[in-house]
């Protein structure tokens, strides 16, 4: 990248960040910059603060101190759902869907909730919307299928379309492959991959060590909220510190 370039400004700006529960310092100031279209991974130990950081970045979680910027905005004091209008989506370690509703039906819901009624009117519209991404995410046939018929690894695509639909200008992640089989784990990647780019940052956190290795462009490594390790995947991997961390687990 050039150095003169309009995407060196921040997508997002994690300042100096903690957060306490009670005497437990979940996170211990955290600060990172993530830039536009960056494919970030965040790694760690099971209770390192992985979804700790997700929550506060998201809104679920308020941060004392600390601060969360969004393209250039402070967005500390916004409840979620005014984070999530300005483009702010997660995807949930257990997917959560609508069960009595049809995959397209749970994509609509994501669509209006993301406030896209107001501009797509008609319901052909809507459903032209919910076609596209289903395309995206590779669930076209899946479209009129109640969501309780879908395997493990469909779930997590929906899941994940389900926040494309939001219209996300960062999607994060979170665990989106556990459990699943290694073709199964290809599959998420490529797809998160493939929705990559300019317009759709991510942050991927994940367990399963080679797809965070293959899908980052940078990671960063927490233990006990603390940031250990940011970089490139390799130097991460290489370092002391985080072998450490994950040998002790
Ligand atoms: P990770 O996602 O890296 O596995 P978490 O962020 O979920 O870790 O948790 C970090 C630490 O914070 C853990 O010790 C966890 O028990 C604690 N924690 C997370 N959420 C809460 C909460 N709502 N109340 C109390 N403790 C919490
Ligand atoms: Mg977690």
């Amino acid at each position: 990248m050039t150095s003169a370039n309009v995407t060196d400004t921040p997508l997002l700006q994690i300042g100096a960040l903690t957060k306490r529960f009670g005497g437990f310092t979940a996170l211990d100031n955290v600060s990172v910059d993530i830039r536009p279209g960056e494919r970030f991974g965040l790694i760690g130990p099971n209770g390192s603060g992985k979804t700790t950081l997700i929550n506060c970045i998201s809104g679920a979680f308020r941060t004392e101190p600390g601060t969360v910027t969004f393209q250039g905005e402070d967005i500390t004091p916004l409840p979620p759902y005014m984070r999530r209008r300005r483009g702010i989506a997660r995807s949930f370690q257990i997917p959560r869907p609508f069960k009595s509703m049809t995959v397209a039906e749970n994509l609509m819901v994501a669509l209006d909730f993301a406030g896209a009624a107001h501009e797509l009117v008609s319901a052909a519209e809507r459903r032209a919307a919910v076609m596209a991404i289903l395309q995206q995410t590779g669930l076209s046939s899946k479209a009129d299928a109640p969501a309780t018929r879908l395997s493990q690894v469909e779930l997590r695509k929906m899941e994940l379309a389900r926040a494309v639909a939001t219209r996300p200008k960062l999607l994060i992640s979170d665990e989106a492959m556990a459990g699943l089989s290694s073709s199964e784990v290809d599959e998420v990647l490529d797809l998160l991959m493939s929705l990559a780019g300019k317009d759709i940052t991510i942050i991927m956190i994940e367990h399963i060590m080679q797809a965070v290795m293959r899908f980052s462009e940078r990671i960063m490594c927490l233990d006990a909220g603390r940031i250990i390790a940011i970089g490139k995947p390799a130097e991460v991997m290489a370092n002391a510190r985080v072998q450490e961390a994950y040998l002790g687990t």
